[in-house]
């Protein structure tokens, strides 16, 4: 709480009073706080994969160039670190134009099962090599409902792409769409390394992980579950993670669903 005392002149007279004005301002402090981690956050993780390219460009400038086995691998960890950085920029800008409204959802019909079967055909390849199994499950009768496709498959991606990352050599991916309580309920669970329980509640903080080295050797960016959250809310629905640390997590996302009285935004 702000305090600001006024005094009260009256000519002659001189001070009569005092004009006291409480002001509550956690509410901006705590905004101010947050952007001012944010700016933070975002400097420093530009930062280090910079740092690290100008390291390894110059121990190329200075002979390692001269040896060609050594010298590609450099050059590999000089792309792999702007790959990275391209996609946090990339996560970075989507993330302002979901804050700032700027993009309105593009709601159409979409086919759940449609859906679904995509994003398992999209991680195919990879959980392939990495021999996971996945399985995708749907409730009968959900058929089409109202969403922006884009979008929708962007949550999705980070929920599945997570679920790869974190998962050893050997598990399984379910990715399962019913009906819970009125609305269209999708979960993406997986047999991985799990999330501790003093972590769950701040994993949706941007740039928060439990590993930061981990996430990043993983090529993360830690914005993936940032903005699933902000993409599942501008369709009104929420997202909610449960995990038990070394067995695995389950996200699940919901939507509403046509004639439940309740309309995406
Ligand atoms: P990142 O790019 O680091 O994966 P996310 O925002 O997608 O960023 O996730 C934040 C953190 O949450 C990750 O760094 C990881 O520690 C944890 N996490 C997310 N999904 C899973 C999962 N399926 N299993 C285990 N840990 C997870």
């Amino acid at each position: 709480i702000r305090v600001t005392f006024t005094p009260i002149h009256r000519r002659e007279i001189g001070i009569t009073g005092t004009i006291a004005v409480l002001q509550d301002v956690t509410e901006q402090e705590e905004m101010e706080h947050t952007r001012r981690e944010f700016v933070a956050n975002v400097s420093h993780e530009l930062r280090t994969p910079l740092t690290t390219i100008r390291s390894y460009a110059e121990a190329l400038d200075e002979g390692a160039m001269q040896e060609p086995q050594l010298g590609e691998r450099f050059v590999g960890v000089i792309r792999n670190e702007t790959e990275r950085m391209i996609r946090l920029v990339t996560d970075l800008l989507h993330l302002s134009r979901l804050d700032s409204n700027e993009a309105p959802l593009r709601i159409q019909p979409v086919d759940v099962e449609e859906l679904l079967e995509d994003v398992a055909d999209r991680f195919s390849f990879q959980m392939q090599e990495k021999q996971i199994t996945d399985r995708v499950i749907i409730e009968q009768g959900i058929g089409a409902v109202m969403m922006d496709r884009d979008q929708v498959d962007q949550v999705l991606d980070n929920l599945v792409s997570n679920g790869l990352k974190y998962t050893p050599e050997g598990g399984s991916i379910m990715i399962e769409a019913r009906r819970s309580g009125g609305l269209l309920a999708i979960s993406v669970q997986d047999t991985g390394i799990g999330i501790p329980k003093k972590d769950l509640d701040r994993i949706f903080e941007r740039f928060y992980r439990v590993d930061k080295a981990r996430s990043r050797n993983m090529g993360g960016t830690g914005l993936g579950l940032s903005i699933a959250r902000e993409i599942v809310k501008a369709h009104g629905g929420t997202i909610t993670l449960e995990s038990e640390f070394g067995k695995g997590t389950r996200a699940t996302f919901t939507l509403p669903l046509p004639g439940e009285g309740r309309e995406a935004q």
